[in-house]
């Protein structure tokens, strides 16, 4: 008999729920997207009761009571579940997951407390539902633990004897490191003597690694990219050990959400036929910020966490390099204090034509979106990234690194086609300059600039096409453990 695929997706943020970054669009996007795709597949979603949860917002009914067993004891934890875009979702409480703590603290100490809490209640959760996954598809290192346990757990579990378990990297980096106490004190040991490099035999995103029967990361250059020195953050020799169950499947994005032709925020709503509208936007954001109303100078945005990721600090050499050219500039992030101080150096430097804009504001990111002409990805690492998807869609040209899903999403001029975007090599202030240069050249010729906008805006960046990757990719894995 045919039985249908059942999938424990565990994630430490889901949209509409909390987000803090593109996990949680990841988390709150895909699971209802396969069920789209296939309303056989019984896909679940786990996430912490978080204190940033509105719980008034929602229905929750109370599920299964059970405790979590650490070394000095058990903690009670209390799950609730609801239906929620044809998803059952279930919040997972307990002491660990305190309500006053924010969803990240920066303390991998605490954080880990309440990660690996959380993702052993999460199994616990399955098995007190007597619900046994054929896939647990964990995401970063939050959930780690839940895939680690399994195969240390795995001899005489027979609940998860023959669960299989997929591992989502959404950003190498964050490893995990100190949160190895916690892992101990929840009978999680370092795995010594493994094939992991020796100082991440505790951490618990290359412990996941190590112990999945599969990894997935959020670009399929972004997988390519983690095998090598630069990107692999010391993991590569590793990872490439691991090849061939390494793959990548490109985020999407949600469509109804970034819809230039209904998106509220905007003064004046556009599609594929009304391009020219845009310039309403334009000259919206030029009066609003007070910068020369002419529509002829290309307006430049740049929409980002204000990280040493992000590139943002390659800016003000790159805008000093090309300061003869006629341009306007908005940046609109929050992030690191440093770097923020740069970008408002930017605008003492350039007052007449420069805006630092430091908070996080989603009405104006869509303002920015769907008014500015070229959009600043100079990222030095980025797993997929949204912003250069969600900028295509509305006709905002992207200037971005040739760095992991950038390449994967961005395609720059080849002979007689303009592509979709500009892509530059290094993470120079001289390269970006160059980049920029080259896209300002390209503005002032109106024909093959629209081009450039029309195919950005024709591209499908829906999650649809990544949800029939997953979903081939759960069902292959699924074969390849009964095959063995
Ligand atoms: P990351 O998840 O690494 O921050 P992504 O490009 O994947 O980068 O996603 C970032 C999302 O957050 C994009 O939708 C971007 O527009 C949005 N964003 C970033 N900073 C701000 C801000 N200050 N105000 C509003 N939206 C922002």
């Amino acid at each position: 008999m045919h039985t249908p695929l059942r999938i424990l997706f565990i994630a430490a943020e889901a949209s509409p729920f909390v987000k803090i970054g593109g996990l949680g669009d990841v988390a709150g996007s895909l699971p209802p997207a396969l069920k789209t795709l296939s309303p056989e597949l019984d896909i679940r979603l786990v996430i912490p009761l978080h204190g940033a949860i509105r719980r008034s917002d929602y229905t929750l009914q109370a599920e299964s009571v059970f405790d979590v067993s650490y070394s000095n004891g058990s903690i009670r934890a209390e799950t609730f579940s609801l239906e929620l875009n044809g998803v059952i979702t279930y919040l997972i409480s307990g002491s660990p997951i305190s309500q006053d703590a924010p969803v990240y603290s920066g303390d991998n100490s605490v954080d880990g407390w309440k990660y690996t809490f959380f993702s052993l209640a999460a199994l616990e959760l399955a098995r007190s539902l007597n619900w046994t996954p054929h896939i647990i598809h964990a995401n970063d290192w939050h959930t780690a633990a839940a895939v680690y346990a399994l195969q240390v757990n795995r001899n005489g579990d027979d609940f998860f004897q023959n669960t299989a378990t997929l591992f989502g990297v959404h950003n190498l980096p964050y490893l995990g490191d100190g949160a190895d106490t916690a892992l101990g004190a929840f009978g999680l040991p370092p795995a010594s003597g493994s094939p992991l490099p020796w100082w991440a035999q505790h951490m618990p995103l290359p412990l996941a690694l190590l112990a999945a029967d599969f990894i997935v990361t959020v670009s399929p250059n972004y997988a390519q990219e983690i095998m090598t020195p630069d990107f692999g953050v010391g993991l590569d020799g590793f990872l490439r050990m691991r090849r061939k169950s390494v793959t990548g499947i490109l985020n999407g994005i949600d469509t109804d959400i970034w819809n230039p032709a209904e998106d509220p925020h905007l003064p004046e709503n556009y599609d594929l036929n009304g391009i020219s509208r845009r310039r309403e936007n334009k000259s919206a954001l030029q009066n609003e910020f007070n910068l020369k109303q002419d529509l002829k100078i290309p307006l430049i945005s740049m929409i980002s966490r204000m990280d040493y990721q992000k590139g943002v600090d390659l800016l003000p050499e790159a805008l000093r390099q090309i300061s003869d050219l006629d341009w306007q500039v908005i940046i609109l992030g929050t992030g690191q204090a440093d770097l923020e101080d740069e970008v408002y150096q930017i605008e003492r430097e350039f007052p007449d034509r420069a805006r630092a804009v430091i908070r996080f504001d989603p009405a104006l990111s869509s303002r920015l979106f769907g008014g500015s002409d070229i959009t600043l990805i100079p990222s030095r690492y980025e797993p997929c990234g949204l912003t250069q998807m969600i900028a295509m869609r509305y006709g905002c040209v992207p200037v971005a690194r040739a760095t992991g899903g950038l390449v994967d999403t961005i395609h720059d001029q080849v002979t007689g086609d303009p592509g979709t975007g500009f892509l530059f090599q290094d993470a120079t202030p001289g390269s970006l300059a160059e980049s920029l240069q080259r896209a300002i050249r390209v503005y002032q010729l109106q024909e093959r600039w629209q081009k450039l906008q029309v195919n950005g805006m024709n591209t499908d960046f829906s999650w649809q096409y990544s949800a029939r990757q997953y979903l081939s990719l759960y069902e292959n894995l699924i074969q390849e453990l009964n095959d063995h």
